[in-house]
């Protein structure tokens, strides 16, 4: 696990400012929803987190340091995106092993992992199968499971549930429920779903135009919304 601060956190993609000065810090361990309007910023934050693009301004500090001279694979940091973006000409096991062969694992080793990723998603029947074999959900779990095997200190995950049906997503809220608690990681989660921020979230983020809005429990920002931007989005209406 890790803790993560941003600080003053800038992106400008030319003339557009996309983010506008984040400053945030995230615990060891804790699961923080990031919410907000379609447009507003959160897949940009995850991807600098990630290391994906760099900021215009700010810095991001993982465990204290810095992590801006860090490649993506350094940062100990894995994304799961809202397309799962797995490679359609390689099965499950490959799919899933992939980062780890690129990190030079021993093939053993990688099996192992792979193997105790997929017990615990429930996806072990599914190795040899190619993506396009899959159902949504399964897919979901095989990017999920691709993610895990690198056993990273902080997991970011993009609108995970946004293309699965309505009962696979309450399913599966409670799956990273329990992955979060099995595997005592910190994770920023991004949706917009605002029941899956209120039931998983110890600190909710809403973000809007780029800033924040309001932090805090679920509890604090549904009772106390800040304004009525958050109090339309995600609290009880005054
Ligand atoms: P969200 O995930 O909250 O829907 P995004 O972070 O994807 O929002 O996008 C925020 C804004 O940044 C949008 O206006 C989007 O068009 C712009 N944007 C995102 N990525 C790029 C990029 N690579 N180049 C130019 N503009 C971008
Ligand atoms: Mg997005």
């Amino acid at each position: 696990m890790a803790n993560v601060e941003l600080r003053g956190l800038e992106k400008n993609f030319g003339a557009n400012t996309v983010l506008k000065g984040v400053d945030l810090a995230i615990r060891d361990g804790e699961f923080v929803v990031i919410v907000g309007p379609s447009g507003c910023g959160k897949s940009t934050l995850l991807r600098l987190i990630a290391g994906l693009e760099p900021p215009t301004q700010g810095d991001i500090l993982i465990e204290g340091k810095s992590a801006l001279e860090d490649a993506p694979a350094q940062r100990g940091v894995a994304m799961v995106f809202q397309s799962y973006a797995l490679y359609p000409h390689l099965n499950v096991f490959d799919n899933m092993a992939f980062g780890l062969r690129m990190a030079k694992m021993a093939e053993r080793d990688i099996k192992a992992a792979v193997e105790k990723a997929a017990q615990m998603l429930g996806i072990e029947d599914l190795l040899d199968r190619r993506p396009r074999e899959l159902s949504g959900g399964q897919r979901q779990r095989v990017a999920i499971g691709r993610a895990i095997v690198r056993q990273p200190r902080l997991f970011l995950l993009d609108e995970p549930l946004s293309n699965l049906d309505a009962g696979l997503r309450v399913h599966m809220r409670h799956e990273f429920a329990r992955l979060h608690r099995e595997l005592a990681t910190t994770m920023i989660y991004v949706t917009h779903d605002q029941v899956e921020a209120m039931t998983l979230a110890d600190r909710i983020v809403v973000l809007n135009a780029g800033g924040v809005e309001q932090i805090g429990t679920p509890q604090e920002i549904y009772d106390s919304p800040r304004n009525l931007f958050v109090a339309g989005f995600l609290g009880s209406p005054r």
